[in-house]
């Protein structure tokens, strides 16, 4: 019994040896996140489902890594905001995304969105700001052609620097929606405290739909929410017809989802638009 705790022991000595070794290589690769030629951006339409026209584009991160394969989002986007490298990260994304999205809006006269996901923390960092802003004039994207989709890393509760980020961002022309509606920290507080234009509906509860009775009556309520204090929704997540038609009949037709386009990369963009 001896030995083989001891084995076990190994084991587990290794194991964490090897989740500290990637954790370690992640940081030091996104260190340098402006020359990391493995981190890439992909595009997902968002479609107004009534017509099926496209009316926007969420560039989503990617990095498909020498070492280790495709590492996903949710880990280096977690390990870029603990280790303090979100900033650099998103100003690479947000160079990249606004040069080619103004590029796309300029060729094919497309007059939909661009939606960039916002790590709640830097809605306080002023430097942060200030090179957002800057972007803008280095592209020549206009403001009002993007939407900041803010995610919920750290909680932000009535944060008066945040709400006042927020309602500068907005008079200049900035979209703010708030992700993943409904899940983690983000509460029916965040209503009430900061100003907003769209919710995003996650897909947890999208996935409800046609399977539980309450599941469909809290989206409804959410969508009754939404409509009252007159603030434009989206359904993320939604991959079948069903789910589709179930939220247009409840009148929330901007639809995300695999139902329509899975992320796409650059030249598939521009192939959508020459089609
Ligand atoms: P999110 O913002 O909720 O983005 C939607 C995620 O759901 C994306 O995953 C997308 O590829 C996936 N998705 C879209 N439609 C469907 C569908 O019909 N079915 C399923 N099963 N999945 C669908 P992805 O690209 O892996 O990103 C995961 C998360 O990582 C994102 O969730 C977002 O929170 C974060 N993320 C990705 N890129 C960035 C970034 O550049 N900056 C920040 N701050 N976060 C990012
Ligand atoms: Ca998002
Ligand atoms: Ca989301
Ligand atoms: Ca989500």
């Amino acid at each position: 019994a001896k030995k083989l705790k001891g084995n076990r022991a190994i084991l587990f000595h290794d194991e964490l040896h090897q989740h500290l070794e990637r954790r370690l290589y992640i940081e030091e690769k996104l260190k340098k996140a402006a020359d990391n030629e493995e981190i890439f951006f992909v595009y997902q339409p968002q479609v107004d489902g009534r017509t099926g026209d496209i009316i926007g584009f969420e560039v989503l991160s990617r990095w498909k890594s020498r070492r280790f394969g495709w590492i996903s989002p949710v880990e280096f986007i977690n390990i870029a905001e603990e280790s303090g490298y979100i900033a650099d990260l998103t100003k690479k994304m947000m160079k990249e995304s606004f040069r080619f999205f103004r590029n796309i809006r300029e060729k094919f006269g497309f007059e939909g969105f661009l939606a960039v996901n916002l790590s709640s923390k830097l809605l306080t960092d002023e430097a942060f700001i200030t090179d957002f802003k800057r972007f803008f004039r280095e592209t020549g994207l206009s403001k009002d052609s993007v939407e900041i989709e803010i995610t919920e890393s750290v909680p932000i509760f009535s944060s008066k620097a945040v709400s006042r980020n927020l309602q500068l961002l907005r008079q200049e022309g900035i979209c703010v929606a708030i992700d993943d509606f409904g899940t983690g920290y983000s509460a029916l507080s965040y209503l009430h405290d900061f100003p907003l234009d769209k919710i995003k509906v996650d897909k947890s509860f999208v996935d409800q739909i046609e399977k539980s009775s309450r599941g469909e009556a809290l989206l409804k309520s959410i969508l009754h929410l939404a409509d009252n204090l007159n603030i434009k929704i989206m359904a993320e997540g939604v991959e079948t017809g069903r789910q589709r038609d179930w939220l247009i009949a409840n009148d929330c037709y901007r639809i995300q989802g695999y139902y329509y386009y899975r992320p796409l990369q650059m030249n598939e963009v521009e192939n959508l638009f020459q089609s």
